[in-house]
């Protein structure tokens, strides 16, 4: 009697959702393939957080300890007038809300080296390729990769972010699940002359925002620009030196350290121009192929949630189809299961919602007095939001009965 063949899934994309999906679905028994159009697993990065229900994704894949090391613990925001006066100084967590002694901020680089090192051993990774065609056969999808080869999947998910491809060729152009937040951002890193440690400063204006964020590591900060704009600047898109003129024109007339931030952003090898927008995608899955992480449900950087939400999301997922053969009902099932988690985090912020980045200077003045008022709020003031998922147990010694 021969054994069942294993379940071949791919996965687009290697940054937090899909090598979370490929280390779960693998432990579940699955033949995983992972491309990235990238060389590599993408190094470096902003810090981001993963809090509340995410967390017990982490820690059930052994990385907690390793993640507790790489905590950034940025210990206070100072928040800047136009002129560059205080506003008010203030803990993380009385701004983002979260718990200070459980919640984690790590530097991106390191949670997605950590992911691939779960993996690195007993997944197929194709790094600089990406799908240029999907076919879906009754029991299969057949795959054209842009390096031209053609293989076959019992699945193909999609974890390649905001901008997502693969949910381009199966569902459709991106402006029907592109909800635009009315901000677009630049990050990037300039030299700590500073002297800033373990902290973040936020100069605004009306309309605009700069931030320098020494995230654990002295020599080096993380810069952003931060701008209100009613449409997004599609013609930048693909085009760093209009991203630049852009930023340039916009933040000209601009005191503080703006001047000097500019000039970083100028300068810097390491830009990353996008525009503030959540996905927000009434299906997840069509057929044999779904979508995982900020491709299905980016929540925005503003809610601070794109990292948990990918990480639980994964793992919701691959506990679904490892948990169901039939890999129909598998999709719906993570879909009802993550779906109130996701909305409740994509509700954090919302269209016209301008709170921390206002757009008009009465706005500004009364932002700054809820940021005063914060202060004297006691402890930590943790979101329902964050934990609304009760992560469910992952089945042991399951394996997935594939086509014989
Ligand atoms: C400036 C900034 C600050 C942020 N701050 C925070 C924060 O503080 N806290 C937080 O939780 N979240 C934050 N986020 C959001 C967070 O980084 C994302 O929400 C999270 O990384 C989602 O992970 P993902 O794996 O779904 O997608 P991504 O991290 O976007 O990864 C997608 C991957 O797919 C690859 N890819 C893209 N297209 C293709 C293709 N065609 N073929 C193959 N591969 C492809 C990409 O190279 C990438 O590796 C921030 C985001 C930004 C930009």
């Amino acid at each position: 009697m021969t054994s069942p063949r294993r379940k071949k899934v791919l996965i687009s994309g290697a940054s937090i959702a899909g090598p979370t999906l490929a280390h779960w679905l693998s432990r579940g028994g699955f033949e995983v393939t992972v491309v990235e159009k990238a060389a590599a697993v993408r190094g470096g990065g902003y810090p981001i957080d993963i809090r509340g229900s995410a967390l017990g994704v982490v820690e059930r894949m052994g990385l907690l300890p390793a993640l507790r090391e790489a905590h950034i613990d940025t210990r206070r925001i100072t928040f800047l007038h136009p002129d560059g006066s205080p506003v008010v100084t203030l803990r993380p967590e009385k701004v983002a809300g979260g718990v200070h002694s459980r919640d984690l901020e790590v530097p991106r680089g390191d949670l997605t080296a950590l992911l691939h090192g779960t993996v690195r051993d007993d997944v197929e990774f194709l790094f600089g390729e990406s799908i240029l065609e999907l076919h879906e056969q009754v029991d299969a999808v057949t795959v054209t990769f842009r390096g031209g080869a053609v293989r076959e999947f019992d699945l193909v998910v999609g974890a390649d972010g905001l901008h997502s491809s693969t949910r381009g060729l199966v569902f459709g152009p991106e402006p029907q699940f592109h909800c635009y937040l009315g901000h677009c951002f630049a990050g990037f890193t300039l030299e700590n002359t500073w002297g800033l440690d373990h902290e973040a400063v936020l100069w605004n204006t009306a309309g605009r925002g700069a931030a320098l964020y020494a995230a654990g590591d002295t020599t080096t900060l993380h810069g952003f620009l931060m701008f209100s704009r009613p449409e997004p600047p599609f013609e930048a898109f693909r085009d760093p030196q209009a991203q630049r003129d852009l930023l340039t024109t916009t933040f000209a007339d601009d005191g503080w350290e703006v001047p000097t931030l500019v000039r970083a952003m100028r300068d810097a090898d390491d830009l990353f121009f996008d525009v503030v927008s959540q996905i927000r995608a009434p299906r997840w899955s069509r057929g044999r192929v779904a979508l995982a992480g900020d491709a299905a449900h980016a929540p925005s950087f503003l809610t601070g949630q794109g990292t948990s939400l990918a990480l639980a999301g994964a793992y919701l997922l691959a506990r679904e189809l490892v948990s169901t053969p039939d890999h129909a009902l598998a999709l719906s099932a993570y879909e009802r299961r993550a779906r109130p988690y996701v909305e409740a985090n994509q509700a954090l912020v919302g269209p016209g919602d301008v709170t921390m980045h206002p757009r008009t200077p009465e706005a500004l003045t009364a932002r700054n007095a809820m940021l005063r008022s914060l202060d004297s709020l006691p402890g930590d003031t943790d979101r329902p939001a964050y934990s609304a998922l009760t992560l469910p147990d992952f089945p042991s010694g399951a394996g997935p009965l594939g086509r014989p």
